[in-house]
């Protein structure tokens, strides 16, 4: 008998209006906490019963967070809750749900979606959307750019890609959530560029696709090569990967193979050739160059592969470092806590303690002690 498959993830999803982000913070005016950008229905797979997504995780130390439920999108209602407090048997996965949730706990289900024939029509209409955004109003394309970004990264899950994804690919993923909640109506390249790279994305659930992006190999073994370079090498070659040069632009992979043949000797970067324009150049790859490799040195290592294939791609690499760094910043909002916003690990929580609680009230009031 095959094994019983485990039971997914909603995944149902809505974006978080304005109007939709007061309530959220009516629900507990007097704790702190800021908003998601958008809300996905994290019980476990169930029937027609209301969708539950955290919408305002609570800055407190007894934790709780507001609750977004909802039957359709139309009629969404905010609760301040506890969280469930129960955990698997090896107490390192808490569940994630708030207390008395509907359904089993989270620690024993997939992280994978439940599989929507509806979504994939959803992202397609919104690269429409997005594309002719010059010909639509603000909210539309804001909409659209949800849709296209959060329904892409939701349907890698649900169709499983996700979980085998290389790590630097789901950088790729993160970024692009990141864009679209920067995207307006006003700036429409913007917008056409987020449709081109998220249709990229969307082809890697064609049936032919490696189910990578890619360039990934090839930008490992470039950020390997760099990172053998002495310090001032790779300064030079990392300054000399951006926009407004007056001499050509030698690509990422040249410039690295050069370094590594002059260091391999020993060699020092030589001076800049006797002109003006040389001599220019060479101050500013020194400059942007040492605040290129600083910046690149504190993301993550996916990110780094990531950032490599963008620079070697022909994006300005101060750019592309300092994008990725205010992507991790952006995704908090989606509630993905990476590199220097991933929490402290937690101590376990005492054993859960009779019901959780609808009434928000109680969330005011101190959690009762184990029993
Ligand atoms: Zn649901
Ligand atoms: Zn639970």
């Amino acid at each position: 008998m095959p094994p019983a498959r485990s039971p997914r993830t909603c995944g149902a999803r809505i974006p978080v209006t304005a109007n939709l982000r007061a309530h959220s913070l009516a629900a507990r005016p007097d704790v702190p906490g800021m908003p998601r950008g958008s809300v996905v229905c994290e019980l476990t797979e169930h029937g027609p019963e209301q969708h539950a997504g955290l919408i305002r995780p609570l800055a407190r130390p007894e934790g709780g967070a507001v609750w977004a439920t909802w039957t359709t999108p139309a009629e969404v209602v905010c609760l301040a809750l506890y969280e469930c407090g129960k955990h698997g048997e090896d107490q390192k996965r808490p569940c994630a749900l708030f207390g008395a949730h509907p359904g089993p706990c989270t620690y024993n289900r997939d992280d994978a979606l439940v599989e929507d024939p509806s979504r994939a029509a959803r992202i397609a209409a919104a690269l429409d959307v997005l594309a002719g955004a010059d010909q639509q109003e603000g909210p539309a394309v804001q909409a659209a750019a949800h849709d296209a970004a959060l329904l892409t990264w939701d349907e890698l899950r649900a169709r499983q890609i996700w979980a085998a994804l290389p790590p630097c690919d789901r950088a790729a993923m993160y970024q692009l959530l990141a864009r679209a909640d920067s995207v307006r109506a006003t700036h429409t390249s913007g917008a056409s560029e987020l449709a081109g790279d998220v249709a990229q994305m969307t082809r890697l659930w064609a049936p032919s696709s490696p189910r990578r992006l890619p360039h990934g190999d090839t930008a490992a073994h470039l950020l390997d090569a760099l990172d053998r370079l002495p310090p001032q090498w790779q300064t030079l070659v990392l300054g000399g990967q951006r926009e407004h040069r007056h001499l050509d632009r030698m690509p990422l992979d040249e410039a690295v193979e050069w370094a590594a043949r002059h260091a391999s000797e020993g060699l020092a970067p030589p001076p800049a050739a006797p002109d003006w324009n040389a001599e220019w150049d060479r101050k500013e790859d020194e400059k942007r160059g040492a605040t290129t490799r600083e910046r690149l040195a504190k993301l993550p290592n996916s990110w780094r592969i990531d950032a490599v294939r963008r620079i070697a791609l022909g994006t300005d690499a101060l750019g592309a470092v300092a994008n990725a760094a205010l992507s991790i910043n952006v995704i908090r909002g989606y509630g993905i806590y990476r590199a220097w916003n991933a929490p402290p690990p937690k101590r376990p929580s005492p054993p859960a303690v009779g019901n959780g609680t609808k009434i928000p009230d109680r969330l005011g009031r101190p959690r009762p002690g184990p029993a």
